[in-house]
């Protein structure tokens, strides 16, 4: 088996920073690449001009221009469009990535003069609620999560997963994995979805689900766009609340913190939502969130100071709809009451449940307002597992970082109970692991700590001592450069990927911005087998 992976492995010409074709064949010229895409017969159209936004993502770091973007109106587009580069065999360079929203940080939605589909303009049915027993909803791949949040809503219902920030699309959190406060109790966005409709990249439309076509389903969720475009996804929905009470409390011990946030994320009547964020050497803190949450005692606040400290703030949700404020209050009170923060920094707020979903969207036009929206991102997301977190914090927390400005830092367990494991999501091995997100934003041209540089150099700092302290460490919206740390990313699950790619995806046309294959010969499986 392991020699039949490396020959695989071999032939699909894993892993390079640019997608090339394979040198020993004819390479067909651009133009006549062009002219054959326009034979295509289409219900949307090809754009062969105005492609230049396609070159760049939230992550604003790497930019491959393409030769063309797909706007499809319908599933038969984006079919017919891979059958035809499918069929063009391995003589052209031609890839092809679909693009959500375009919010990857390391151009995983690029493809370097090849074929971005645009999936926000893929027209089928709209969003379809069914209410019932087991409420879903049937959305297109690529729609938003913000719309599929005010669809649902006009049914009472609303998706029970989510992700921080909701101008997302279906098709590009379920190629990850879609993880935020609500994962500890329901997993991951992948965990909550009943159906697919996929193409693969043999141009193939198949509907998949946990019983029909399990192994392309379990492969697409978490599969990083190497199997199949998602066309349609049916959603897991719960009865929506109408409120939200939204907490925060502050810690200046770890463990004590991480011990908090274990203890409301291992039973079923805590919050409905639990996070956490790490905070260093900020001034004013507390006086800087009056805006949005009120102290519990005004007086203690005030007189906090976070100056120079080390903080771990614990941000928990509980829903609920007005006529139960007052059960509400007490069930609040009561598991408030198992926690040991810092009693001065309650902060106490209570928003409508779309304006708490939505939060991150707030914060989104006040940055595009000052221009600093479209900055380079160089984030980094990893999931340590428990029983090293405490080792990450102190050398991280304690050494590396000497403080927050550049952004946010999250930091939350979830149980992996929760997760399914069939998925193609990489996660550590224990039951319980911490997302940590370095959530950064660069001063473009500044060559000081808020600079590119400077914070590409800090995560390297990180991920060079996460390697050398063997902390089990796996990193989510992964990126690696190399074929070694993929199959090493991959680790027990790498065969079954890369069985799944030659199955699907022979030609490795889709999503090369990951850049775990390199588009090559057909790979022909009856050599193997014979
Ligand atoms: P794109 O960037 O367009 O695509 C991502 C990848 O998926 C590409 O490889 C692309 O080719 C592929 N792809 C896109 N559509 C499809 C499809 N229909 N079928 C198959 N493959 C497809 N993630 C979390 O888990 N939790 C968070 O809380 C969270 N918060 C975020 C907040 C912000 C502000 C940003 C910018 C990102 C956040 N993310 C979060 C990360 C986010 O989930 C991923 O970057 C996601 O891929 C972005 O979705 P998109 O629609 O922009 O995808």
């Amino acid at each position: 088996m392991i020699l039949f992976l490396s020959s695989i492995t071999h032939r699909m010409n894993l892993c390079s920073n640019l997608p090339l074709a394979d040198p020993s064949l004819p390479n067909l010229g651009s133009s006549y690449v062009l002219s054959s895409l326009k034979t295509i017969h289409l219900d949307g159209h090809f754009n062969f001009d105005n492609i230049y936004h396609a070159a760049n993502d939230f992550g604003n770091r790497h930019h491959y221009l393409p030769l063309a973007i797909l706007h499809p109106k319908s599933v038969s587009d984006i079919s017919s469009t891979i059958k035809h580069i499918y069929e063009m065999g391995p003589a052209t360079e031609l890839t092809i990535a679909a693009r959500g929203h375009g919010h990857s940080l390391q151009g995983q939605a690029q493809a370097h003069r090849g074929v971005v589909i645009n999936m926000e303009s893929l027209q089928g049915p709209k969003t379809i609620v069914h209410t019932g027993k087991m409420p879903y909803a049937d959305v297109s791949g690529g729609e938003l999560w913000i719309n599929i949040l005010h669809e649902s809503l006009k049914h009472g219902l609303a998706p029970k997963s989510w992700t921080d920030y909701l101008h997302l699309t279906v098709g590009g959190t379920l190629s990850n994995a879609g993880i935020s406060g609500q994962a500890f109790r329901h997993g991951p966005q992948i965990n909550n979805v009943y159906q697919l409709e996929v193409v693969t990249g043999k141009g193939d439309i198949i509907t998949c689900s946990e019983t029909q076509n399990a192994d392309l389903f379990y492969g697409v969720l978490g599969g990083l766009g190497q199997f199949g475009i998602i066309t349609r996804a049916r959603i897991s929905l719960e009865p929506a609340p109408k409120m939200v009470k939204w907490i925060r409390v502050l810690y200046s011990e770890f463990s004590i913190f991480s011990k908090d946030q274990e203890h409301l994320t291992s039973f079923k009547n805590s919050f409905d939502y639990i996070e956490g964020f790490v905070i260093i050497n900020r001034t004013g803190l507390l006086n800087t969130w009056r805006s949005s949450f009120n102290p519990r005692e005004p007086l203690q606040a005030s007189q906090f100071n976070s100056d120079g400290r080390t903080l771990y703030c614990l941000e928990m949700a509980k829903y609920f709809n007005p006529d139960e404020t007052h059960i509400v209050n007490q069930v609040i009170e009561s598991l408030l009451s198992e926690l040991s923060y810092i009693p001065s920094t309650l902060l106490l707020s209570e928003v409508p449940y779309v304006d708490f979903l939505d939060r991150v969207h707030v914060s989104e036009i006040k940055l595009r307002a000052k221009g600093l929206w479209e900055v380079p991102h160089p984030w980094l997301n990893l999931l340590i597992p428990k029983s090293r977190i405490h080792d990450f914090a102190k050398e991280v927390f304690g050494n590396i970082l000497r403080d927050t400005g550049n952004g946010p830092i999250l930091i939350y367990p979830v149980n992996k109970s929760k997760w399914n494991n069939r998925t193609s999501l990489v996660t550590p091995q224990e039951d319980i692991f911490y997302l940590v997100a370095f959530l950064s934003s660069a001063v473009p041209s500044s060559t000081g700590t808020d600079g590119l540089e400077h914070i590409l150099t800090q995560n390297e700092r990180i991920l060079d001592f996460c390697e050398g302290a063997r902390l089990g460490m796996k990193q989510y919206l992964p990126h690696y450069s190399t074929q070694d740390k993929w199959q090493a990313h991959f680790g027990p699950k790498w065969e079954v990927f890369v069985k799944r790619k030659s199955k699907y995806d022979p030609l490795a046309i889709l999503a090369p911005g990951q850049r775990i294959f390199q588009k090559a010969t057909p790979f022909s499986w009856s050599r193997i087998l014979a």
